[in-house]
């Protein structure tokens, strides 16, 4: 394989000499590697983009926090839908109010009844 075939940079559409591809991929500003850890796309090559410790712990605890936050907002979307859910206790409350308004009427005529035989 001849050593001057050029080569095609897919990040910087640079055509670079075979001998020179892995010097290229060193320095080349455009190359973009995804981190394992965090999964975010970086430049290894650009001063601008580093990917250090930090900046991936911190884009790993923002994932974490927004992972978090997610499940927050399902938790409350779910008691939210769940107090929506809960008009059959308003029902149930509802029920024992209006027996109690008939047993109690009921209980007060059975006391005037039982009055009006007393008498
Ligand atoms: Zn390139
Ligand atoms: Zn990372």
């Amino acid at each position: 394989m001849c050593e001057y075939k050029p080569i095609k940079c897919s990040a910087c559409q640079l055509e670079t000499p075979q001998k020179n591809w892995s010097e290229h991929q060193g320095q080349c500003q455009l190359t973009v590697k995804t981190c394992e850890n965090c999964h975010i796309a970086y430049k290894p090559n650009d001063i601008h983009s580093q990917h250090s410790e930090i900046v991936c712990l911190r884009e790993q605890f923002q994932q974490y926090r927004f992972a978090a936050q997610n499940e927050i907002g399902e938790l409350r979307a779910e008691l939210r839908q769940s107090q929506r859910n809960s008009y059959s206790f308003s029902f149930i409350k509802m029920l024992n109010i209006i027996f109690h308004f008939y047993f109690s009427r009921k209980s007060n005529r059975f006391v005037s009844i039982t009055r009006s035989y007393s008498r």
